[in-house]
């Protein structure tokens, strides 16, 4: 969500273009055959992103042969860092007996089966092949179920790129999207009391992901869920990135029931994935036996795809998680100590594993609404010139695999790269 131009006569900028030409041969080769050579804006940034061609563990390596900490984890779903052995053996061996047929598998009941068992609200799953899809699926059960038309979601809240939910995502309300505060209980409010014939479900994010890692307050979240059920709305708890917060996603933490939970990423052990979980009653609308809504496509629930998620939420521990956080709590203070050392503001959102960082004195109310691109720009490419990756938004989200020593040596590259922004500044 960053639009700003680079600055052309950087030092910065000319050891990117200098150390990445590989990547820049294949960005102009992309972009003959793709609009601006990509598919996923996320991972795009200015002047062109590195070609990647290969990942292990906790690194990847680029098509100049260049290394990178990996400290995005591809926007947080590659929980277990690259090639995780485990989800590599499971998955090969699928692909071996096929990937792909227009019956059931097994695995699909496998991976089903787990969700149920660890997120309390879900009594039955519905796959799909994104978080997006998952988004868009729950919209449509809502309108079934209510009869009506339109969404609630927080303002800068972010649920995939179906249309109604990217205006919001952005700060604009649209024909089927009304927008409110992200924890303002009595905005929701104000709206469920204006509008709530036309909802048929508000959307929540239990901590804003996109938006920055901004944690939800509880009396907010049970606040909206009471709200929307008065309003005669269903509340839906968008888990896509929350998931891997606790092994039961935020939901168990927070003691709060939706009606429908959206699923993806981590569920997915790295391949497309998305899904909608709810009570039995309210899937049942898609049950064949008594259909309501119409609901299908190609690879749904593809055997790949379920054996690799259903590793990488068995090894996804309590311990782990808590692992994970720990580290990240010592990368957020190691962050704060070398950015007060070159002198540059700096302030940051943590939530588990993740964090977002600001080049401001503190965190903007979203990372949507910030003044800090430019400098945010110099360090994203400042740090893959010194082997470090993070989203060019700032935001970071550790795996399994990373270790103590990992934080160490990224809190050196870190500073090696806000060394150049400082003398870029200065
Ligand atoms: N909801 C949330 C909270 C997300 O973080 C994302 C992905 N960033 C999505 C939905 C959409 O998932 P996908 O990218 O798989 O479509």
């Amino acid at each position: 969500m960053t639009g700003s131009l680079p600055d052309t006569t950087s030092a910065i900028h000319a050891a990117y273009l200098e150390r990445s030409r590989s990547s820049a041969a294949h960005y102009a080769l992309a972009s003959k055959f793709m609009p601006g050579g990509t598919s996923r804006q996320a991972s795009f940034w200015e002047p062109y992103p590195l070609t990647i061609a290969k990942g292990e563990g906790a690194y990847f390596w680029d098509v100049d042969g260049h290394s990178y900490l990996d400290l995005i984890n591809n926007y947080t779903a590659m929980i277990h860092g690259h090639a995780y052995p485990p989800i590599v053996e499971a998955s090969h061996k699928q692909i071996a007996k096929g990937t792909a047929w227009a019956a059931a598998n097994e695995a699909q009941s496998s991976l089903a089966a787990l969700i149920v068992d660890r997120v309390s609200s879900i009594e039955q799953v519905r796959f799909t092949n994104s978080g997006s899809e998952a988004g868009a699926l729950a919209f449509t059960i809502a309108r079934i179920i209510t009869g009506r038309t339109k969404l609630l979601m927080a303002r800068y809240g972010y649920h995939g790129s179906l249309l109604e939910f990217e205006i919001g995502s952005f700060g604009n309300e649209g024909p089927l999207t009304y927008l409110a505060a992200y924890n303002d209980l009595a905005d929701f409010e104000a709206v469920l009391s204006a509008h709530g014939d036309d909802i048929a479900a508000v959307f929540l994010e239990p901590v804003m992901g996109a938006s920055g890692i901004i944690q939800g307050e509880a009396d907010f979240l049970h606040g909206v869920r009471a709200a929307a059920h008065k309003a005669g709305a269903l509340f839906v708890l968008d888990e896509v990135l929350t998931l891997r917060f606790g092994t039961g996603g935020c939901q168990s933490d927070l003691d709060i029931e939706p009606d429908l939970t959206m699923l993806g990423k981590i569920i997915g052990g790295g391949f497309p994935v998305g899904a909608v979980g709810g009570s039995a009653d309210v899937l049942g609308i898609f049950d064949p036996a008594d259909m309501k809504v119409f609901h299908t496509g190609t690879f749904n629930a593809n055997p790949v795809t379920m054996v690799a998620g259903e590793v990488s939420l068995r090894e996804l521990t309590a311990d782990r998680i808590e692992r994970m956080d720990s580290l990240c709590e010592m990368l957020q203070s190691g962050l704060m100590d070398v950015a007060n050392k070159h002198g540059l503001p700096f302030s940051t959102n943590r939530y588990g594993s993740c964090l977002n960082i600001y080049f401001n004195e503190s965190v903007p109310e979203s990372s949507v609404v910030r003044d800090d691109e430019q400098v945010m720009n110099d360090f994203h490419l400042a740090c893959i010139n010194h082997g470090l990756f993070i989203a060019h938004r700032g935001l970071i989200a550790l795996s399994t695999v990373i270790m103590e020593k990992d934080i160490s040596e990224a809190l050196t590259r870190a500073s090696a790269a806000m060394q150049d922004v400082a003398s870029e500044i200065a």
